[in-house]
């Protein structure tokens, strides 16, 4: 299969407060910006169904329309967006490279934004049979399951969005959710209308069984019943949140701290020259949309620098 190939100067993973504020900031700087976002109803700020407290912002307004407003901000200053999940990244070279489902982006400047609603494997079976039918992105791994069962696991929007697009491969998606999802949503409606879905609701996965081939079966417990078996089932797609940073996709690349959130200096470079991390995904004790957008704002001021080798040129008001 051949990849494409995108060429940019600012490359930012996460379309939260801080990856948008960013944008904005380095696309109005005349840079060449996109924002590789998995999906613009995950984040934190997205799920915040109100928020109070973010500057100049009159009242209540739900976190997901403020969020609308950053991003059509960034994209009015001429930020690209693209809604893709990146699985990995390559920095050995002054040229980084972001690997998503939709191509491969190139770039000099490197920004990570993924926040922390991240979780580690913690189901029995999740660890050992990832990559062997457990994974956390249909778009990527979705054809494989063709004609196949899946389960798809986790009632959020993300879960709701990565179902539908199950539906197009899949001959059963065993959607398992812990709560009631709201009937109400025409999310939900639309997924349930498909005659492949069939709903467990307040429903846990408690176990992915599988074999040599990989994943065979899954255990689950619905309220008030006995565990039972799902099978044959050969995909387990799983969105529940947590409150990890998401730095899985770095693999190792990038230094972290003891606490797993990504080590930045003062400008919030990394370790590596050339990347950044802004927001949720450096672990700080206050996690706060203002504070996440700060960070983006301070991180393209000094990507505006290192883009123009003007690192040792000291601004008149310092
Ligand atoms: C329930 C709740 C209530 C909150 N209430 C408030 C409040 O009232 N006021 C306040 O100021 N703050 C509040 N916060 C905190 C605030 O929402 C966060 O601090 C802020 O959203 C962090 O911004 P971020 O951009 O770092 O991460 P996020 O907002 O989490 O955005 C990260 C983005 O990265 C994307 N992403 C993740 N992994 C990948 C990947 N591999 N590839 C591509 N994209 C990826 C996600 O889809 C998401 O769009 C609340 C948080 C929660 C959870």
């Amino acid at each position: 299969m051949t990849m494409d190939y995108f060429d940019y100067d600012v490359v930012i993973i996460g379309g939260g407060p801080a990856g948008c504020t960013c944008a904005l900031y380095t696309a109005r700087a005349d840079f060449k910006t996109v924002i590789l976002d998995k999906n613009p109803a995950a984040g934190a700020l997205a799920i915040t169904h109100k928020i109070a407290n973010y500057p100049g912002v009159d009242g209540e307004v739900g976190g997901y329309e403020l969020l609308e407003e950053i991003r059509a901000q960034a994209i009015e200053f001429g930020a690209d967006y693209k809604q893709a999940q990146v699985f990995s990244v390559d920095v050995s070279d002054t040229q980084k490279k972001v690997y998503t489902p939709a191509g491969i982006f190139r770039c000099r400047a490197l920004v990570l934004a993924s926040g922390a609603m991240g979780r580690g494997a913690s189901i029995p079976g999740e660890s050992e049979y990832l990559g062997r039918g457990v994974s956390y992105c249909a778009t990527c791994d979705g054809a494989f399951m063709r004609d196949r069962e899946v389960v798809v696991v986790g009632g959020s929007e993300e879960a709701i969005a990565e179902a539908h697009v199950l539906t197009k491969f899949a001959s059963a998606i065993h959607w398992v959710t812990p709560k009631e999802p709201t009937m109400t949503n025409i999310h939900v409606e639309n997924l349930l209308a498909h005659q492949s879905v069939k709903l467990w609701s307040k429903t846990r996965l408690l176990e992915i069984e599988g074999a040599e081939s990989g994943v065979t079966a899954v255990k689950v417990l619905s309220k008030g019943r006995e565990p039972i078996s799902i099978a044959p089932v050969e995909g387990v797609f799983i969105y529940l949140q947590g409150a990890k940073p998401i730095t899985d996709f770095l693999g190792g690349q990038i230094e972290l701290k003891p606490d797993g959130g990504v080590k930045v200096d003062d400008m919030m470079q990394t370790n590596i020259a050339g990347i950044w991390a802004i927001g949720d995904i450096r672990n700080t004790p206050f996690k706060q949309a203002v504070s996440a957008a700060g960070d983006g704002c301070i991180a393209a001021m000094d990507v505006d620098r290192y883009l123009n080798q003007r690192r040792n040129i000291k601004p008149d008001w310092s």
